[in-house]
């Protein structure tokens, strides 16, 4: 039968004469959007005052000193975003293969550049295979469903990432959330949970919000003697954490000991989009058959995959920009604390400046806009209550001078609104 590009063809008709109503404007669902939305929590979407980052210039990123507003709030954690090779790259892949290939993996989305692509990031990690993914939310969204049954059990740190927890409830098993970074409470729960068929510990590598890493050697330990597989996601970890960027498992010691990686290619691998999942080759030639985010949405556009690839050559080539990045992050973490601010987390490039009070995080972070730093204030329920904060994010892409900029304005903003004496 011959496909139909005529709607009305469609057997789909719009029943007497009255003519559809715009989306948006009925009022019941006008009603019920902004009760929903009262009680959300209230995010504004700033617009990117200074849309571009610099193009850096070789082996290490620099932004090229000049007056502009400085980004401090983007996950762009080694600056290859505006890297003219990556950029080159995504440039090649366009030309090459075009915008897009209209089409999941398994049908006719699949080019070379996507299985080059698993094999390097399965390389990056020393893992046996990698499958992509539109988004890390998909990978995690995808795996613990595809991998678990309604025999085995799930083990989550209670302050997961929301793509993890809405992963795990969409499958079947049996699930257990243990206290935040707590082992003798995942103990407790791995002890309770040896009555299923397969245990799965759940962790966020490095915790988004505090700047916090997992305690991965003790979970590892500890799934160890529970016969327990451990998963983590590395989305602020993959580039730069342990001594060779592989991520928390590389800086702690346990690469031989995690099974399965979630990360993502649109943080410090260039930014772009799309997200992966890598581990032993049976669990990826599962998840090609029954992930369905993999089997039922769009394969990555090759653009993105030309960025990705770039930024892990960057990365197997040297850890020289992360190295950099590393002796950015000290720099500001040591300054900020010799000025009297208590940055939570350690090492990490998430430097959370513990304020207290909502508001205060509010009215300063506009200050500091004021004084060309774009921070972001986070207060609860994003955080706990009492616990707001100002996030900073550095970047091997941030100069000495954007970071003594940054602790400058803090200092006087801080002693303005009363969070320094
Ligand atoms: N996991 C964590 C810990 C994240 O921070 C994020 C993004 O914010 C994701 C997963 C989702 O990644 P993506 O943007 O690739 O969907």
């Amino acid at each position: 039968m011959a496909c139909s590009q005529n709607p009305s063809d469609s057997g789909h008709h719009i029943s007497g004469s009255a003519v559809p109503k715009p989306l948006g404007t009925d009022p019941l669902l006008k009603e019920d959007a902004e009760r929903l939305l009262e009680k959300a929590p209230k995010r504004s979407e700033p617009l990117q005052l200074r849309r571009r980052w610099p193009r850096p210039r070789g082996a290490v990123p620099r932004r090229p000193m000049g007056i502009g507003i400085i980004n401090f709030c983007a996950n762009n954690y080694l600056g290859l975003s505006s890297h003219p090779e990556v950029i080159r790259a995504a440039v090649e892949a366009l030309e090459k293969f075009g915008a897009g290939l209209s089409s999941v993996r398994f049908i006719c989305g699949t080019q070379s550049i996507h299985k080059d692509l698993e094999e390097k990031i399965a390389r990056f990690h020393q893992r046996e295979d990698a499958i992509l993914y539109a988004s890390c939310f998909d990978a995690n969204a995808g795996i613990f469903e595809a991998l678990l049954t309604p025999e085995d059990a799930v083990l989550s740190d209670e302050l997961n990432h929301a793509s993890i927890i809405d992963g795990i409830r969409l499958c079947k098993a049996n699930k257990y959330r243990y206290k935040h970074m707590d082992m003798q409470d995942l103990e407790a729960k791995l002890k309770e949970a040896q009555k299923h068929r397969l245990r799965l510990v759940a962790t966020d590598g490095a915790f988004s919000m505090d700047g916090d890493i997992a305690p991965l050697r003790e979970i590892c330990q500890l799934a160890h003697k529970y016969d327990a597989l451990v998963f983590i996601d590395e989305c602020h970890a993959t580039g730069f954490l342990g001594p060779n960027g592989r991520g928390t498992d590389e800086l702690l010691g346990v690469m031989d000991k995690v099974t399965i990686i979630n990360s993502t290619l649109g943080k410090a691998l260039g930014g772009a989009a799309g997200g992966y999942t890598t581990g032993p080759k049976p669990l990826i030639d599962l998840l090609r058959q029954r992930s369905r985010p993999y089997l039922f949405s769009n394969s990555l556009p090759p653009a993105v995959v030309g960025c990705a690839s770039k930024a892990l050559d960057l990365l197997m080539e040297s850890n020289a920009i992360a190295q950099s990045m590393a002796a950015k992050t000290q720099r500001f973490r040591s300054k900020m604390t010799a000025a009297g601010f208590t940055i939570s987390g350690k090492d990490h490039p998430i430097c959370p400046v513990m304020l207290g009070d909502a508001r205060l995080a509010s009215v300063m972070a506009e200050d500091m806009l004021n004084r060309g730093i774009y921070v972001i204030g986070f207060s609860y329920p994003v955080v706990p209550k009492g616990k707001a904060r100002i996030r900073v994010q550095i970047s091997a892409v941030h100069s000495d001078e954007d970071i003594d900029r940054c602790v400058e304005a803090f200092t006087q903003v801080g002693r303005k609104h009363g969070a320094l004496p």
